[in-house]
């Protein structure tokens, strides 16, 4: 937590936090005062006292009233006991029900005004393992904290409390007074205040609004300085092409570009033009045409005497661009090279000595491509398709090899902006937001799996139509084997159910050899049906396929569903998508019905970060999202996107780098090791 030196002083420190407490405090990774005083409750215990008819069944409430009756008092066994009070609250008889509190029966009188806290009974008008409260007058929200190990609440908020007595005065201002003018917030040290002890549910909002503001502030300075030390580093290469042949190419493609495509090219090529060492984001739904741009990007770079490298996922995936990419440019001086993880030596050997003598100009491989020995003569540009980020460790290969070159990520995942400005804060994004003209809809339908025969009697009418079908297998968590398995069975089932359509049955276990093959076959329509698991999720182009029926939906996210279907509906005919599913939460069902309502890759992404949050969004280990304090960047979306415009508004001007008012901004950056670090490669 930044500009906070006075509180970085390991937490006992505090008056009344011993060495036992820290080390319980360290598991909670607590380690300094300031940690503590910035480790927020995650909800408040509302003691308030409230009235009678406002209060909802089960509900935790406070309540006041006048004692009725003498307490009963039972005992059961040897500890436990209960003890009854009836108490006149706003004219009716509440029972009030102590449990393992007998002492109380001395302290509470017929007459009195009592205050007592427990879970309300709406039909018996009881107010369950009730407590007694004594009226507070600072505050009536008890803050609720997460904990760990045998750290108990009632300890923990009295360190917080010590704390604040002894440190408090400690919390500096970190933003601009005209920021804070601007948006009305609260100073840093009463809403850190705040946000522990508020009084109201409002001022909890205004405290929180301001620590908001504040953490996503911070995070996007630290985007919008890492972008523009990317942006500044002159160690690119300024690229320059013959404009003529570059706009031959576009013009001899068998289609024009729609203009999200032509938008999109332009401000690639702007990137290679500049000096800058481009670092972009090209996002774009499945099918909206994002390889004819890469292959275009390629040629500028090659036109401009560099080579071009395209990474994809998979091994069949390298086969499908490499083909895609010969025929783009079959009647150009282009050369055209693969490597695959199932060459064969002396050919491998071969294309690598000719990417290092340079007589190879586009290099197409799986991403272990950049990592293994392969040189190259002058590499200008790397492309990588569908995976979310180009690693750090990549980028740091390429660099140990003495080469800066611009680097481009496509993605088929339409991000939602929310999720693009935090995950890719620090990138350049392009988006192609428009399909070739003349696209049909997929149909989709969602069964439940008995359906099976149904479905396959459908297929087999579109086989017979000269179609082919997909049908992604079952799923069983973590075991890739019993998928397999499963897979097998599968494929047995529909083979003989459809004896005479010539089925093929693919997985990830396969050698690749097998795997080649066998997606030949079915891009040849040599195989009608291919049973699958869900190895052909990304990229494959078979345009004669129709149909996909996945098995198991639900258990799929939005965006990876939409993957799967958008196999299907590359070619000129109608094409279908059908879930087998029978999901039992609601946000199962609400998927699938979703799925069968759109088929706009953005909206369903926007739909599923809601559903999901931005965990799930990514899958945990790409997600590169960053730990957030008190924000939510799907709830806080706007303020995101106004800390993101002052965030870049501020790493511009001088101002933020010369003047005062900034330098406990500046300063909260430096501490969290941003400014002067290397961050970026
Ligand atoms: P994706 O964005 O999913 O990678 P592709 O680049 O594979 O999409 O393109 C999908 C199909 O659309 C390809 O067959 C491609 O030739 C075709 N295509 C691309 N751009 C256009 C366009 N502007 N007009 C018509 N068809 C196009
Ligand atoms: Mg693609």
């Amino acid at each position: 937590m930044p500009g906070t030196a006075g509180m970085d002083v390991p937490v006992h420190a505090v008056k009344g936090i011993g060495a036992r407490a820290a080390e319980q405090m360290s598991l909670m990774e607590i380690h300094t005062v300031k940690d503590l005083l910035f480790y927020f409750p995650f909800r408040y215990e509302d003691f308030s006292v409230r009235r009678l008819e406002e209060v909802q069944h089960e509900e935790r409430v406070t309540l006041q009233g006048t004692v009725h009756s003498y307490p009963e008092l039972r005992f059961y066994g040897k500890k436990k006991s209960r003890l009854t009070v009836r108490v006149l609250v706003d004219g009716f008889l509440v029972q009030a029900v102590f449990f393992n509190q007998p002492f109380l029966k001395r302290q509470i009188e017929v007459g009195q005004n009592l205050i007592f806290h427990g879970k309300f009974d709406r039909h018996r008008l009881m107010v369950n393992g009730a407590i007694v409260k004594t009226p507070t007058s600072d505050g009536s929200l008890e803050p609720v904290y997460p904990l760990k190990g045998d750290v108990k609440l009632t300890s923990l908020r009295k360190w917080i409390a010590g704390a604040f007595e002894d440190y408090g005065g400690e919390i500096k201002e970190l933003l601009p007074a005209s920021i804070l003018e601007k948006y009305r917030l609260m100073p840093r040290n009463e809403a850190c205040y705040y946000l522990h002890y508020p009084q109201d549910m409002d001022m909890f909002k205004q405290a929180k609004r301001r620590m908001v503001y504040e953490e996503l502030l911070l995070f996007q300075l630290k985007m919008q300085y890492f972008r523009k030390r990317t942006r500044e580093s002159t160690d690119g290469v300024s690229k320059t092409w013959n404009e003529e042949q570059l706009q031959n190419f576009i013009n001899e493609l068998s289609f024009s570009l729609t203009n999200a495509q032509h938008r999109v090219l332009t401000e690639i090529l702007a990137d290679l033009y500049s000096p800058y060492r481009m670092n972009r984001l090209l996002q774009g739904d499945v099918g909206s045409g994002k390889t004819v741009v890469a292959a275009a990007a390629l040629y500028a770079s090659v036109l401009a005497g560099c080579q071009g490298a395209l990474m994809v996922p998979t091994e069949i995936l390298a086969e499908q661009h490499t083909d895609s990419l010969k025929s783009l440019f079959k009647d150009l001086p282009v050369n055209i090279g693969h490597l695959s993880g199932s060459s064969k030596v002396k050919e491998r050997r071969e294309t690598l000595e000719k990417l290092a003598a340079g007589d190879i100009d586009i290099i197409i491989g799986t991403h272990a491509l950049i990592q293994e020995g392969v040189d190259f003569k002058n590499l200008g540009l790397v492309i990588t398709d569908e995976q979310h980020r180009f690693g750090v460790s990549q980028r740091r290969v390429l660099r140990d090899k003495g080469l800066k070159p611009d680097v481009l990520f496509m993605t088929a995942t339409p991000i939602p902006r929310t999720l693009a400005i935090t995950a890719f804060g620090d990138m350049d994004v392009s988006t192609i937001d428009e399909m070739p003209a003349g696209r049909k809809t997929i149909e989709t339908y969602w069964a439940k799996p008995d359906t099976l025969p149904r479905v396959l009697n459908f297929i087999e009418k579109q086989t017979k139509a000269g179609h082919q079908a997909y049908v992604i297998c079952p799923l069983i968590e973590e075991s890739d084997k019993l998928d397999v398995q499963n897979a097998i069975d599968l494929h047995a089932h529909i083979q003989e159910f459809l004896p005479d359509v010539k089925t093929g049955l693919m997985h990830g276990r396969l050698p690749a050899d097998e795997k080649e093959e066998i997606m030949q076959q079915f891009a040849e329509n040599e195989i009608q049906i291919l049973v699958s698991t869900t190895v052909v999720e990304v990229g494959v182009n078979v345009p004669n396929a129709t149909v996909m029926v996945i098995y198991d939906a639900n258990r799929f996210g939005l965006a990876q569903l939409h993957q799967l279907r958008g196999r299907v509906g590359r070619g000129a005919d109608q094409s279908y998508c059908i879930l087998l599913a029978d999901p039992k939460s609601d946000s199962g069902k609400e998927r699938m019905s979703i799925m069968t309502e759109t088929n706009d890759g953005f909206e369903l992404s926007q739909r599923d970060l809601e559903l999901r949050g931005p965990g799930d969004f990514f899958g945990v280990k790409q997600s590169g999202l960053p730990e957030m304090r008190v924000a939510d960047i799907v709830e806080d979306y706007r303020t995101l996107e106004v800390a993101r415009q002052d965030a870049a508004k501020m790493i511009e001007s001088k101002a933020f780098w010369n003047s005062g008012v900034y330098s406990a901004l500046r300063q909260a950056l430096e501490e969290e090791g941003i400014l002067n670090t290397d961050k970026i490669d």
